[in-house]
């Protein structure tokens, strides 16, 4: 009984002497990028959890209550927030949604790579306007979205600003030289690497690679599309395809097997955002001609 008072107690201090920004993201690897500036001084809830696809997630009970206490959205232009941002603003009218990609170049959506010329012409027109969300995946995009996560936390709560800014300089310089490290890592390099899901354009745009989608507009290929990806797969000397771990790799296992090639796994979405590119990187470059 004493304890509970005490803690009753303890808690109406704390939050009457200041009460954490509150901070929601979309998908994990904002959650890294969030606490690189906000340390302890944020609470950081994400709406996307680990092993879901950020293309169509429904948010829990439990995730709209936390949400309704946020003071901050950030959002990434995942295809799920289409539905949810009207949502978010309705629920919690003092939360201020902050595009996080403001400022960024965005490059199309690349589909399959096709030999033949009438059906590259199809794709192109089908393809317009779409735009590639996975923007968080290129060191040079991510110092955007930083710069984008500091103003608005510095807005949101600028008593701490000072802070802010010295862990905002740490994770800006720290992104710089995985900029760097990337530069030098593929500057020998040439070819192309298959992947299931497209979500490394940025990647591939920001270092001169090519990436080859195995899934079509969010499909799996049809039997004439797998014949085309086999063949071009074969003309490349193509020895890995990479996969990620929230989808179905069914297709990539086809591909996989007919071209005698290793299925890797590559996650978009891990948590450890700076390790993991650089590893999916090295993985990358592994696979490309020197
Ligand atoms: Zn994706």
């Amino acid at each position: 009984m004493i304890k509970s008072v005490l803690w009753l107690a303890l808690m109406l201090t704390c939050s009457a002497a200041a009460d954490p920004l509150h901070i929601a993201v979309s998908i994990i690897p904002q959650q890294y990028l969030v606490s690189r500036i906000a340390g302890d001084l944020a609470h950081i809830s994400v709406m996307i959890p680990t092993g879901h696809s950020p293309h169509a997630y429904e948010p829990k009970p439990a995730q709209m209550v936390s949400l309704s206490k946020a003071n901050l959205f950030f959002s990434i232009g995942v295809s799920s927030e289409n539905t949810w941002l009207p949502r978010f603003a309705e629920l919690n009218r003092n939360m201020t949604i902050v595009d996080c990609t403001e400022g960024i170049a965005k490059i199309p959506m690349k589909s399959h790579h096709h030999e033949d010329d009438h059906h590259d012409q199809h794709k192109l027109v089908e393809n317009q306007g779409a735009l590639d969300p996975h923007v968080w995946l290129s060191p040079r995009r991510a110092a955007f979205i930083s710069r984008n996560m500091l103003t608005a936390i510095i807005k949101a709560d600028p008593a701490n600003a000072e802070t802010y800014i010295e862990n905002y300089k740490k994770s800006a310089s720290d992104i710089m030289m995985l900029d760097m490290k990337l530069l030098r890592l593929f500057s020998q390099t040439t070819g192309a690497f298959f992947v299931f899901h497209p979500a490394w354009g940025y990647l591939a745009h920001d270092y001169g690679l090519e990436q080859i989608p195995i899934e079509l507009e969010g499909k799996e290929p049809k039997p004439r599309d797998l014949a085309l990806l086999i063949a071009t797969a074969k003309q490349k000397k193509i020895g890995a395809v990479f996969v990620q771990p929230q989808i179905s790799k069914r297709a990539a296992e086809i591909i996989a097997g007919e071209i005698n090639a290793r299925v890797v796994v590559a996650d978009p979405l891990a948590a450890e955002w700076m390790e993991n590119l650089e590893s999916v990187a090295r993985a990358f470059a592994g696979e490309l001609k020197q």
